[in-house]
């Protein structure tokens, strides 16, 4: 089996391989046939899937200096050193079924890197600098022990498709819906109690799916002309039908849908006069957003003069992060909105989706910026 192992290496280096498959081999170490003397230095692609490696030697990036694909799908990996960050060239790293607890912030320093596939580890939360990835298109962090993602994770401006089920997630940050180019996000079976009001507002965002957040009772109107999934939602799990407990489980479900913190006011038809805060929020929305827009029409410089852009005003950081990243949008008038919202319910077994989403209780919401689009809003419109 070794000296299967060592030819084969030899003949990788001999005759310049790009790709070399060691995939099921039983390799409980990183062979020192790949790192000695000059290393590879043609490999691209190295596959490993099915061995027993527990870790990454730190010279990877000094002996296989090529590398665009690593493959090291069901190991025993617990740890992978900060030198991976030197794999410049690095497009696609698969770690998925290994035994990760922690994933070094070194990450982020791998500035090529497209597909980052990360599923049934043991993370517990990612590192900020996966947010210096610009270049990532795929993340899977699925059947982790995730309770937060990142906010940061919305700097990964080429993001298409982001995968996160079964974890422990509580909320979506809605920094997320800045990614314009997210065409799938996946989160099913997590602890969602609501989505961002933004969530589907991005033409680009086509796919959505959040089956068996059990306390998830509100989906954004946006979402509703999108492909969604949404079984087991709004579901509470003890009431089967035919039960005496049914009546108080539907009364229970169509009570409140779950809303982020931000949120301080929500109002009403009758309300028809926006708090001050609010006002000056929105006011002072505009403003920075027409300096924005001025300025990147004449100088495309958007995140060097991002901080100048501010008006000169003293305000919690809080409050300058909701400038920033607006609670959500108003989906009758797209008006940015920022402590006060005015939902409007339109259950699922009203619309047209009902038949498709059976063992789902939830509601469309549509989040207005005041009583005037509140009453008029109409889903199909
Ligand atoms: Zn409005």
């Amino acid at each position: 089996m070794a000296t299967e192992l060592h030819e084969t290496i030899v003949m990788a280096k001999q005759e310049r391989h790009k790709n070399l498959f060691l995939n099921y081999r039983n390799l409980n170490n990183f062979p020192v046939e790949l790192l000695k003397d000059e290393g590879l230095q043609f490999l691209e692609r190295l596959y490993m899937k099915r061995n027993l490696l527990t870790t990454l030697p730190d010279n990877l990036a000094q002996k296989l200096p090529n590398l665009i694909e690593l493959y090291l799908h069901s190991n025993n990996i617990v740890i992978i050193p900060e030198a991976i960050g030197n794999l410049a060239r690095l497009q696609s790293l698969d770690l998925s079924n290994n035994a990760l607890q922690v994933l070094c912030p070194e990450v982020g320093r791998l500035r090529s890197l497209r597909h980052l596939r990360l599923s049934n580890n043991q993370l517990k939360c990612l590192p900020p600098e996966i947010g210096d990835l610009h270049e990532l298109e795929t993340l899977d962090v699925s059947m982790n022990q995730l309770m937060s993602l990142p906010d940061r994770l919305h700097r990964c401006l080429s993001l298409q498709n982001l995968s996160a089920d079964h974890n422990l997630l509580s909320h979506v940050p809605r920094h997320l819906c800045w990614l314009h180019r997210l065409n799938q996000l996946s989160m099913a079976a997590n602890r969602l109690t609501f989505l961002p009001l933004d969530l589907g507002r991005s033409r680009e965002l086509q796919f959505v799916f959040v089956d068996n957040n059990l306390d998830l009772k509100g989906l954004p109107s946006y979402l509703y002309n999108k492909v969604i999934g949404c079984s087991g939602c709004g579901v509470l799990p003890q009431v089967q039908a035919g039960e005496p407990g049914n009546f108080l489980g539907e009364a229970l479900s169509q009570a409140l849908v779950g809303l982020p913190a931000e949120v301080k006011v929500v109002a009403s038809e009758t309300d028809s006069v926006v708090p001050l805060e609010e006002l000056a929020m929105r006011t002072l929305h505009r403003l920075y957003h027409h300096h924005h827009h001025h300025q990147q029409q004449h100088h495309h410089h958007r995140h060097h003069t991002d901080v100048n852009l501010l008006p000169p005003i003293a305000l919690p950081k809080s409050l300058l992060d909701l400038l920033q990243f607006p609670l959500g949008h108003c989906h009758r008038c797209s008006q940015a909105m920022f402590t006060i919202i005015y939902p409007k319910l339109f259950p699922l077994r009203h619309t047209a989706l009902a038949g498709v989403h059976r063992r789902a209780t939830v509601s469309f919401v549509a989040y207005c910026c005041s009583n005037r689009c509140l009453r008029t809003f109409n889903l199909q419109g």
